[in-house]
């Protein structure tokens, strides 16, 4: 098996049966694709015509072969005369009489039928279990999914204007990509038409169909682009919380990209049981109707970052587009980046920096525990392989350090003569990189083969100490990863600074400025062991590493208690008040303690408190306890849910009683999630009655009844898994079924006696209608490592009908697979250590008690 093969220690990325993808041939350039569409929801079905405009390049095309799947074709004509066709395995082979001549434009037209479309297009309609359904339709064509609506050539360098005529009954709204040009009645019918007159690729075409209600929000941008969201009847008072900011996005994006926003107009329609977040379809975005949300979601919960995402890709993504799927993070880093980019523009500095690195950590958690891969690759079985944090988070990473690289200026600059020299076009990294080389002079071929071409990245201590002799500063960095021939160092430079104050609270929004009294310089690392030597006139209170954060790595400090004290006090960066938080944890002195404490009450930024309760939550030391207790009604409701969180890692009964009481008394549904999944660690004797009451109250998208899921798995309990199945039935919240699939797992895991009904369960749940509780099931299987699941995994890994499925299946298979060869003494040795664990936290514990005056 190729996973097997580690590059680095770490599993490879490409599955038995990946080869190398190349973009393919290209024998015409596609200039106009015309749909006409009728379709039916109540039967499921869709009637088309579908007129294509080729150009034969040069020389004269024969024969074309278009994707088409489960397409029943009745005609193919051209200029009236029928043409030979044959539909064999996916693809439809036109053959054309005469052939197109070299450099000639040819107008086809083909006449087809779809029945329940397997993929492709989706019928949304009510059930037995979930009667309020409302139906409508809606299409997801990317990555190569076009092909189940339309017969296409179906790929991303195949770019065409287009126009849509969708035909519904009276009543219905329908929605498709460009400007709507026409919307008339026909007797009881409605005739919708739409027109995109700049180029676009087949996997960002779309139609929605339904009773939606249609609102227009202010006009936005440089050209005053109308634009509008479109929801299910009922909530429009949701939609308007979750689509308001999107002018202003517009207007925020247009300024930094400087191209204004391409289309005629902005649509965003909200489907149910979408199978994606969101799906930037060109100037007509569809999104899970699972962002809308009410009020009290509204306290901590916004939508922006998923609008944000579908807007930027707007430009990044179906203006530019990646030319082949293995450069497809010039869609998705930059999406991803995005949101930092709106966060900036709307929320400050603090809030942009805390996302890039909610990105880095995303990035380094799935390249430490399920593969490593350099961000462009281009071997796989199935494109959608590819869409994963390695292509969103660590690509959106990347840009924030080629931000520092080149300095706002200069980045803001070459990311503009980027979308300038490119926009309409296909795109590879080599044009980002021969844009960034126009437009400031430098050549960063060096910066991409280490962070784009090549997998991994550098893991980084970073120590400093004041030497009062020579009056100078030692600053060494360490690359702690491997390093060898296969593996170098990396090559870098970065920014420190020296403070002679430590300074006082850090003000907001400060960024990457210098302080008053900073002494900033750059250095340059190449070597897996580095010490810098810096003269300096005064002691230095405040050391700062690479301000602004842009390493794309992992950072740990070793400053020693006073400089971390400093930093966590004084520097303006909130990732290094987070790092230093960390250290201070760790080493748990009693003045690391107090610092701490006084940072719970006084650190401006609630990013930098939530790692900071992460952080003590980790230590499991009675005075870290004692620390997130007094926080656990902290002002800022994402405090009190990463503190709740955080409270999870103490058994004791002061705990389970903050913990209930954050659960009855909050007004957040997360931080009440959050408060019942560390309940259920607690083991609190109180905490099965609370929990199992907690799971069959509804809230928004199954929110607290998911967090009551968590805390059942936790118990150790055999009771627990009769309202965890229950929580995973057809007509239950799907958010909460997905969690209650991956609990069921959890307590198989903690619970000999239960395995065999969490098999059960887990082996029926692969096939759920649901997409996303499938795909739950899956990793539920991988996680509960029970060879009677590995007949079912193997079926799906080769059977299954979606990419994401044969790849999560076969990735859950092997794991399996691998588990079955560790001895039971190994799974026996770990529960001791757990165990042994556990008494030496009541000792260290016993001792405090002790020791207290
Ligand atoms: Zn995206």
């Amino acid at each position: 098996m190729n996973i097997q093969d580690e590059t680095d220690g770490h599993r490879a990325f490409a599955l038995a049966g990946a080869r190398l993808r190349y973009g393919p041939d290209k024998t015409v350039d596609v200039e106009h694709i015309d749909l006409h569409l009728t379709p039916d929801l109540e039967k499921q079905s869709l009637d088309g015509v579908c007129t294509t405009t080729v150009r034969a390049l040069d020389e004269p095309v024969e024969c074309l072969a278009l994707d088409a799947v489960d397409l029943v074709v009745t005609s193919v004509v051209r200029e009236g005369k029928p043409q030979t066709f044959v539909v064999r395995d996916g693809i439809l082979d036109v053959r054309f009489d005469p052939p197109i001549a070299a450099g000639a434009s040819a107008e086809f037209r083909v006449t087809y039928r779809t029945v329940r479309p397997r993929h492709g297009l989706f019928f949304i309609a009510p059930t037995p279990e979930y009667p309020q359904k409302v139906r409508h339709a809606w299409t997801q064509s990317q990555d190569e999914n076009a092909r189940f609506w339309f017969p296409c050539l179906d790929y991303p360098h195949a770019k065409s204007t287009t126009s849509t005529t969708v035909v519904v009954p009276k009543g219905l709204f329908a929605l498709a990509n460009g400007a709507l040009t026409e919307r008339r009645d026909d007797g009881d019918r409605t005739i919708f038409t739409y027109r995109q007159d700049v180029p676009h690729s087949t996997y960002l075409m779309t139609f929605v169909v339904g009773p939606f209600s249609e609102i227009e929000q202010r006009k936005a941008g440089a050209r005053a682009v109308p634009v509008w969201y479109y929801v299910l009847p009922g909530r429009e008072a949701d939609g308007e919380r979750c689509f308001s900011n999107t002018p202003a996005m517009i207007d925020a994006f247009e300024e930094r990209i400087g191209t204004p926003y391409p289309y005629a107009r902005y649509s965003q329609i909200a489907v149910a049981d979408f199978i994606f977040g969101g799906m930037e379809n060109t100037s007509a975005t569809t999104q899970t109707d699972r962002v809308l949300h009410d009020e009290v979601a509204h306290l901590d919960f916004s939508a922006d970052f998923l609008v944000a995402h579908e807007l930027a890709h707007q430009w990044f993504g179906d203006l530019l587009t990646c030319r082949d799927w293995s450069q497809a993070w010039l869609n998705e880093g930059f999406a991803t980046y995005f949101e930092a980019v709106w966060r900036e523009a709307d929320l400050g500095y603090d809030e942009y920096l805390y996302d890039v690195f909610g990105c880095v950590a995303r990035y380094l958690d799935e390249d430490g525990s399920r593969y490593r891969r350099p961000i462009v690759c281009n071997r796989y079985r199935d494109p959608i392989e590819l869409f994963d944090r390695h292509l969103y988070e660590k690509g959106g990473a990347v840009l924030h350090m080629l931000r520092g690289e080149l300095g706002d200026a200069r980045f803001w600059r070459a990311l503009r003569h980027y979308v300038k020299q490119c926009a309409g076009r296909n795109v590879e990294t080599i044009d980002l990189i021969r844009a960034i080389e126009e437009a400031s002079g430098r050549n960063l071929r060096g910066f991409f083969d280490q962070w784009v071409f090549r997998g991994g990245h550098p893991e980084l201590e970073v120590s400093g100490a004041w030497d009062a002799k020579t009056r100078a500063v030692t600053l060494t960095i360490d690359q702690k990863q491997t390093v060898d021939e296969a593996n170098p160092a990396y090559d870098f430079s970065v920014d420190v600074g020296f403070a002679a104050n430590a300074g006082s609270k850090p003000a907001a929004n400060l960024g990457t400025a210098t302080l008053a009294d900073e002494r900033r310089l750059r250095i340059h690392i190449e070597r897996p062991h580095e010490t810098v030597t810096i003269p300096l006139d005064w002691e230095p209170k405040l050391i700062r590493f690479d301000p602004g954060s842009f390493i794309l790595g992992s950072v740990t400090y070793k400053l020693g208690v006073d400089y971390a004290i400093a930093a966590l006090q004084g520097d303006a960066d909130p990732v290094a008040r987070i790092r230093a938080a960390r250290e201070l944890a760790k080493d748990g002195a009693l003045r690391a303690r107090e610092a701490l404490r006084a940072a719970l009450r006084d650190d401006p930024f609630w990013g930098t408190l939530a790692e900071l309760a992460a952080a003590l939550g980790e230590t499991k030391a009675p005075w870290a306890r004692e620390l997130l207790l007094e926080a656990a009604t902290h002002p800022h409701a994402k405090v009190r849910r990463a503190v709740a969180a955080a409270l999870g890692s103490f058994r004791d009964t002061s705990v389970a009683d903050a913990l209930i009481e954050r659960y009855r008394e909050d007004p957040s549904y997360f931080v009440r999630a959050a408060a019942l999944a560390s309940l259920g660690k607690t083991r609190d004797g109180r905490a099965f009655d609370v929990l199992n009451a907690a799971i069959v109250t509804q809230t928004w998208n199954g929110t607290v009844e998911a967090g009551a899921a968590r805390g059942l798995s936790e118990l150790a309990d055999a009771r627990a898994v009769d309202p965890l199945v229950a929580a995973t039935v057809l007509g239950r919240d799907e958010g909460l079924r997905r969690v209650a699939v991956d609990a069921l797992a959890r307590v198989g895991n903690l619970l000999v006696d239960a395995r065999a009904r969490v098999v059960d369960a887990l082996e029926r749940l692969l096939d759920d209608p649901m997409f996303l509780v499938q795909l739950a099931a899956i990793a539920a299987c991988e996680r509960l490592e029970d060879a009677r699941l590995l007949s079912a995994l193997d079926r799906l890994s080769s059977g299954g009908f979606d990419g994401r499925v044969r790849r999560d299946a076969a990735e859950a298979a092997i794991r399996v697979r691998e588990a079955q060869k560790v001895p039971a003494q190994v799974s026996a040795l770990r529960t001791d250590l757990d165990s042994l664990r556990e008494d030496q936290r009541k000792l260290q514990e016993k001792i405090e008690t002790l020791s207290r005056p």
